[in-house]
């Protein structure tokens, strides 16, 4: 579905991405996780061509993502992120219909969609569909974010720590509602986050990133079973 052939970035001269390469099969969900700066945002972002690569190849669907239109490809791809970029004067609704208006789909099935979506986090859709973000929760806000990016059923879902900030109990709902999606819908997921117990929970595959190279990749019982180095083992073991 996505694959890194020795991509690197840098910026200003400086590499911030080294010689990734990484196979992700259809239905795989892929944690990207590392410390602040490691290159696990701009590894996520270089799939849908926030940031182009500068070296190696990309590959989405057997496809260099070169070969795309930077739109169709994010069309493909569900993007969600901490900050949840949510349009504040636009309602909730609007907000997780962007996709699919863009893509001008009928309004009927527009709204069904929406209701579909609100329904699937348990947002009840009477109540929140016409409700500015203002109006939300930090962890309704971030709901609504998933929903929009699922809108349009991308094959792919982009995540970088949409969990973020988060009470602990919310987070952890969260993370179950995105197993859920993940179980019922078969989406390949590629989630970033810097929390491991988020990463062992939810991946069936972990990328451990360090200074913008992979330091090791392995399901979540790979990794705490046979860390490749100290470094691996220091970062599991501990909890932040
Ligand atoms: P965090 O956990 O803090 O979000 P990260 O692993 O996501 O960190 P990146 O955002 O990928 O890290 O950044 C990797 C490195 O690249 C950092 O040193 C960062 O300062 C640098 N970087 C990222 N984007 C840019 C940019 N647009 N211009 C210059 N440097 C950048
Ligand atoms: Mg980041």
């Amino acid at each position: 579905m996505i694959e890194f052939q020795q991509v690197g970035k840098s910026f200003g001269g400086q590499a911030v991405v080294e010689d990734v390469s990484l196979t992700i099969a259809p239905g795989e969900f892929v944690v990207l996780i590392g410390r602040s700066g490691s290159g696990k945002s701009t590894t996520l972002k270089m799939v849908n061509r926030l940031v182009e690569h500068d070296r190696g190849r990309i590959l989405f669907a057997g496809q260099e993502i070169r070969s795309f239109q930077p739109e169709d490809l994010r069309r493909r791809m569900g993007y969600a992120i901490q900050s949840t970029g949510l349009f504040p004067h636009w309602t909730v609704e609007r907000n997780i219909a962007c996709v699919p208006t863009l893509l001008q789909w009928p309004a009927a099935r527009i709204r069904d969609r929406v209701t579909e979506l609100l329904e699937l986090l348990q947002l009840p859709p009477d109540l929140y569909r016409g409700r500015y973000p203002n109006a939300l929760s930090g962890g309704q806000q971030q709901r609504v974010g998933v929903a929009r990016a699922l809108a349009a059923d991308p094959d792919v879902l982009l995540m970088d720590e949409p969990f973020g900030a988060l009470d602990p109990i919310t987070r952890a709902a969260l993370q179950t509602e995105l197993a859920r999606i993940h179980r019922l819908s078969g989406k390949t997921i590629v989630l970033v986050t810097h929390d491991i117990d988020e990463a062992l929970r939810l991946g069936s595959r972990i990328v451990l990133l360090d200074h913008g190279r992979i330091v090791q990749v392995g399901t979540p019982r790979q990794l705490l079973a046979e860390p490749a180095n100290d470094f691996v083992r220091d970062f599991i073991g501990r909890s932040d």
